[in-house]
Formats: C-alpha cells, structure tokens, sequence
C-alpha cells in the first residue's frame, strides 16, 4: 500500500510524462495531490432517457438501447460515421467525426447499450456526436456511483489526451488501492461532536457519491476541515506575531491632543469615530505594535481620526506619518490638515516626489532633530534618506494602492517598529476580514456623519446627454461644480487618452468660456501642472473638473454635487462606489450619473444597478465580491491562503465561522496541543507547508 506522499508519476497509468503535465496544468505531485483535486460537478448517471423524451436543448443525457445501422457519409474532409440508435421509443443518430475506424471495431449491432454524451439538434432531429459506450452488462459492474465526477482541466491536458475519462480513471484506481492509506485529520470528538465521517469515506464519497446526500455530507466534513486547518494557522500565527514584537507605549493623553479637541475640533466625533479612536488607544497603550486596519466608507471621516491618533503620538514624545498614494490626495491631508491645526504649536511638512531639493533638505534635518512633528507625503516618504528621530505611528491612507515591499520598508529604519494604521474606503465584510486576515484588528467606522444626504445615482446613456448637460447647468447656475471622469489612462492606452481629449473637447463646446471654466487632470500631466487644476477647482476659479481616476482617492469638494462617470461600465464597483464618494460631502442633494454605452454584458448591467440601487459601502462590496470572488481581496492575490481547493469562503461562510470558533476554542484549551486526542491536529499541522506570503500584509 502506498503513502500519501508518493510521488504521482508511480501511480498505475502515470509515468514521467503525465506526471510532468499534472504538475505542470494541475500543480497534481502526490497521491494525495490527486486525492484532493475534487470534481467541479457531477452528472448523475442513475437517470435514463427516453427517446421520444429527450430535452430539447444541448444537456447531457444517458439512455439505454441498440444500434440498428451504421453509415459512413462523405463529407468535405473526409467521412464521418452515423450510427442509428434505438430505444422503444424512436431513435437518436450517433455521430463520429473521428477515430470511427478503431471505434467501429468495436461496437456490437444489436446489442444493448447505455450510451451517454451531450446532445446536439439539428432541425427538430436529436443526434449526439462522440458519445461514451458502454454495453449494458458492463456497465452496472463498472459504475460505482450514481454520479458521475467531472474534473476540472486545461485545454493542454486534453489536447495532451489527458482527458476527462483519463483522470477519473487515475482517481478511481487511486481510490480503489490507496484510500484506506488516508488517515484521520481530525480528532474524534470532532467527527462524534460535528456527525463527520472519516477522512477516507469522505473522500471516496466526494469523488464517487452514491447520492446527493452523500454527496453532501462528504463536501461538508472536507470543507470543514480545510477550513479548520486554515483558521488555525492563522490564529496560532497572530499569538506569535502577538507576543513577539514589542511598541511603543503611547501612556498618556497630552495637551496637544486635548487642546485641539476642546477648541480646535470643527464638529462633535460621531459615535463610530470615538469608538475606533478608542480601539486604536487600547493598542497604543499595550506595549505590542499595532497592526489596525479602518474601514470606514468614503466621506465617514477617517481623516480626522488620523490626526487625533498623531496627536496622540505627539503628547507622548514621537513623530508621526500620514502617507497618500497620489500626490494630489497628499497635498490635499496636508493643507486640510495645515488650517486645523492653525495657531497650535504641532509641525507638520510636506513631502513629495516634486517638493524642492532646497526644501527637501530642511525638512529632512527637522525630522532628525525632531523639531518636525508631522510629515505628510507620498511614498517619497520611503526614500532611504527620510529619517525620523522617532517615528511612532505610521498611518498610511487607502491602503489598496500600495505595494506590500513599500510599505514595510518604513519600519525598517527604525529598531522598534513604530504603530501601523491602515485606513481604507475599500470595505471587506467583517467576518470575512476576520476570517482571512485572522486577527489582524480591524475598526470599521460604520455610520457617516450627521446631515448627509446619500447621493443620488442614475443610469443614462447617450441618447440622454443633452438632458444631463442640462441638468449640469442648472446646477453650475446654482453655484455647484462638477467632475466628469474618463477611464484610466495608462501608459500604453493612447485610446484611453483620446476619450479624455475628445471629451475635453466636446465639453469645451457645450459649456464654452467665459461662461463655465473648465479644469483638467489626468495621469500624464506634471504634478505641478495637476495641482495647479486641482487648486484651481478647489478655489471655485473653475466649475468643471475633467478626470481621470486619479482623483478617486480622497479629494474634497464640498460645493461640487454631480459626479458623472463616462463610461461607467468600464469601471469597478468598488471604483464607481470611491468616485461617487466625491460629491455628497456638503449639506446639498449631490449627484452620481452613470454614462454607458448600450451593450452591456450582464455583469457591467449588474455593477451599475448596484450603484443605482444602493450607497452603502459595505452593501457594494458583498456584489463585488460576488462577482469577482475573493482573489481580488486587497492583500489576497499574493497570499495564496484563498486557494481553497473544496470551501469556498463566500458561500459557506456559515461553515467558516464553526470552523474558526473550533479552532480557537482549542487553542484555547490545549494551546500547545499536548492532549492526546490533539495529537492528530498536530501532526496535520505540521504536514502542512504553511504559506508564508500573508503575512506580508499583516507584519
Ligand atoms: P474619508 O473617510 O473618506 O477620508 P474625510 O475624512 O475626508 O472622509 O471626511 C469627509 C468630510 O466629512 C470632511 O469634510 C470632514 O471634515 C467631514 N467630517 C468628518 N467627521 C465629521 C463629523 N464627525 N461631523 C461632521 N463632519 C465630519
Ligand atoms: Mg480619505
């Protein structure tokens, strides 16, 4: 009997060249590789059809028969074989474009048969091409399941002649001779507690069900433990991290920090930003390194609280950071954040890829002498020669634009690492942030501050823009500004640039001067050039401000009330959801208008009547998610922890969280699984390569 861990090219029917290809297409290296590369579906091989019965569409079907007649018809190239197959109740003709020479050899006339393949019309006249053959004497001693496994594959191993009957062959062999050889991954008051079945059951049941019930209860006890084992890597990891690196301990609250609350402090903190700047108290006073993430939905002030928390800093000795990931939204913190603190002893400086070398150097002796308090910037923050004298908090704003090497380099300078605060508009539902990211301590602004009206959204195209342009006038004749926004421009899109600049143009005769003045920002303008235009709209010299993206993140404008997104199906939800973030900030009725062209695949239609229909953040990320999957999570695409090969964290999401409160109440009791019954959560642990990218994002 072989073990788990044998290589797959011993397997009966393998060798070195299949072995190389299952690598290679299906990352298959062992047995138990094989053992756990689950069917995407099943057909169920228990139903028969009747001819005259047959449904009338291209599903795939079985029925049971005779063959009465073969032909061969000339075609273009070649010959194809039709064979004429009968039940009682009318006849099929099975189609072979080839191989028939090989395949006639072998079929038997009137015989019984149970044939099975996909079905194919062609005028009101079933027929099925290359069907799978089996005489009925055989079959019901080779199926051993009702269902029948369908295998996930590439087109390399089919053309390779790997094909579907090749791998559930290999499984089949494999299941037949190895599975006893599976042993039990969880303990057994697990599998009594949860009425789980055993690891070898499940697993033979997963590939050959005999039922749908079955079926499932196998799915259930593999998803579970795959969850199981994921939670509990997670959660072992983050008590290490926990106990490991030691903070600063920010101990008191100063008068920096009071003197601007009682009388610097423009409005009265909602309920969620006290609460969150609490969170974030509680770990700046443990004595560990915080590692936060805030979430709070664009306009729920996140901003605020990040001065408050390096106020706090200040009180207690250390330099703090903000870092933005565009300039614009930097020297927009930076001049918000300069009028707050106007006539209060902090010092703050901004630093940029295009601040002056002259000022550059002052800046830096002020943060190594320690004279400054508050460095704002982008990444030039990152540069080798920025150094602190004591930098305790780094906060970094929108955190879904920074690569993960830059942001740790900021704390390699320093030996004790300073406190990291990652704020985000990008929400993840909680429970699923919890369960990827394990415990790294999540805060969630939740509620938006008083007043606020949610933003209007409406889906037109272009048959309506002389009535949005309208409408666009009314309220710039109201005293309100406007964004329009273009797509992206990349590097390499020169096609993306034409849009902006015949936009630009179009605008430019529909609102002409001197009437309306119009700005203009996009990716390939100097940034002196970009925060000219910038400021320009910010001091209400222009109505119109035409963009792309880069002023998603952050900017605002309180007076500007419509947002319109051209081609708006070319965006992400969760991008549409940031832009229109940008209008709704005063006390007005803002506007978001979707402008799309009128053929729409179904998930672009889905996108924008998610915008139409809802404003909440969190709301917008659960149909993102769904429709994009979890692979696009922030962090995630490298970490490889949601490469699940069974579970799948939005739909058993329910199972998730059973297996995570399992996992932790065991390390709880046993947290260095010494009890015998732990034993086997022990040992699968330490089977288990522990995939070490996601802790890039955490530490
Ligand atoms: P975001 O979370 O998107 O970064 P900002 O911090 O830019 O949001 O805040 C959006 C706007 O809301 C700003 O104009 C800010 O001054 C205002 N604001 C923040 N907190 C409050 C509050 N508690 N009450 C009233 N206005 C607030
Ligand atoms: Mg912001």
């Amino acid at each position: 009997m072989s073990g788990t861990h044998t290589a797959i090219e011993y397997l009966k029917g393998v060798g070195p060249e299949r072995a190389r290809l299952l690598k290679e297409e299906l990352d298959i290296k062992t047995f138990q590789d094989l053992l756990h590369f689950f069917p995407s579906r099943y057909i169920d091989r228990s139903q028969f059809y009747n001819i005259n019965n047959l449904p009338q569409n291209n599903s795939e079907v079985q029925i049971k028969g005779k063959i009465s007649d073969i032909e061969y018809i000339n075609q273009k190239r070649g010959k194809r074989m039709v064979a004429l197959f009968q039940d009682e109740t009318g006849f099929i003709k099975l189609v072979w474009f080839r191989g028939y020479k090989w395949i006639r050899e072998s079929l038997k006339l009137n015989e019984n048969y149970v044939i099975f393949g996909r079905l194919n019309w062609f005028n009101g006249q079933a027929n099925m091409p290359h069907p799978e053959m089996e005489l009925e004497v055989n079959f019901q001693n080779k199926i051993i399941a009702a269902f029948y496994p369908i295998y996930p594959s590439t087109e390399k191993l089919i053309n390779k002649g790997i094909s579907q009957r090749v791998i559930q062959k290999l499984v089949a062999n494999l299941i037949e001779n190895s599975v006893e050889a599976f042993k039990e991954t969880l303990p057994q008051y697990l599998l009594d507690h949860y009425k789980f079945i055993s690891k070898a059951k499940a697993l033979k049941e997963v590939h050959y069900p005999v039922s749908q019930k079955n079926l499932s209860r196998a799915q259930s006890r593999l998803k579970f433990e795959e969850f199981f084992y994921m939670q509990f890597q997670l959660i072992l990891k983050n008590i290490q991290r926990k106990n490991k690196i030691k903070g600063f301990i920010f101990s008191k609250v100063g008068n920096t920090f009071n003197d601007f609350y009682k009388k610097k402090l423009p409005f009265s903190l909602t309920l969620a930003q006290k609460r969150v700047i609490k969170e974030i108290r509680n770990d700046l006073g443990s004595g560990r390194q915080m590692n936060r993430l805030l979430q709070g939905d664009v306009g729920s002030g996140k901003t605020i609280v990040a001065l408050l928390i390096m106020l706090i800093a200040i009180d207690n000795n250390f330099q703090a950071s903000l870092v933005a990931p565009t300039e614009i939204l930097a020297s927009q913190h930076y001049q918000s954040l300069l009028e707050l603190l106007r006539n209060t002893s902090v010092k703050i400086e901004l630093l940029t890829g295009s601040t002056r070398l002259k000022d550059r150097k002052v800046i830096h002796e002020a943060l190594q002498n320690g004279e400054l308090n508050i460095l704002i910037g982008t990444h030039a923050l990152f540069e080798e020669k920025v150094q602190f004298k004591n930098l305790g908090i780094a906060i970094i704003d929108e955190q879904h634009r920074f690569g993960v090497a830059q942001r740790s380099k900021l704390w390699e300078k320093n030996k004790t690492p300073p406190h990291v605060l990652v704020m985000t508009a990008t929400p993840i539902p909680r429970t699923l942030a919890m369960s990827i990211y394990g415990d790294l301590d999540v805060s969630v602004i939740d509620n938006l501050p008083p007043g606020r009206k949610p933003v209007k959204t409406l889906h037109c195209n272009d048959s309506n823009r002389l009535r949005v342009f309208d409408f666009i006038k009314k309220q710039i004749k109201e005293g309100h500004q406007v964004y329009f926004v273009y797509p992206l421009i990349q590097e390499s899109e020169k096609l993306d640039y034409k849009d902006l600049m015949d936009g630009y143009e179009s605008l430019s005769r529909s609102f002409p001067q001197p009437q309306y003045q119009i700005s203009i920002v996009h990716g390939k303008m100097k940034a002196g050039d970009k925060s000219f235009e910038m400021k320009r709209f910010v001091e209400r010299k222009t109505q119109i401000m035409i963009a792309t993206t880069v002023i998603e993140v952050g900017v605002n404008v309180p007076n500007a009330s419509v947002m319109i997104i051209e081609s708006a199906e070319r965006f992400g939800l969760s991008q549409l959801h940031q832009l229109r973030g940008r209008v709704g900030r005063g006390s007005d009725q803002s506007y978001c208008i979707l402008m799309s062209g009128s053929k729409l695949s179904e998930e672009a239609k889905t996108r924008l009547k998610t915008m139409v229909k809802s404003n909440d953040g969190f709301d917008i990320a659960e149909v993102d998610l769904r429709l994009r999957g979890p692979g696009n999570l922030m962090g995630t695409q490298q970490s490889g922890i949601l490469k699940l090969k069974i579970a799948d964290i939005i739909k058993d999401n329910t199972l998730l969280k059973v297996a995570r409160d399992t996992a932790n109440e065991i390390i709880k009791q046993d947290p260095n699984l010494e009890r015998t019954e732990n034993q086997v959560i022990k040992r699968t642990l330490s089977a288990l390569r522990f995939d070490s990218n996601i802790w890039n994002f955490i530490s």
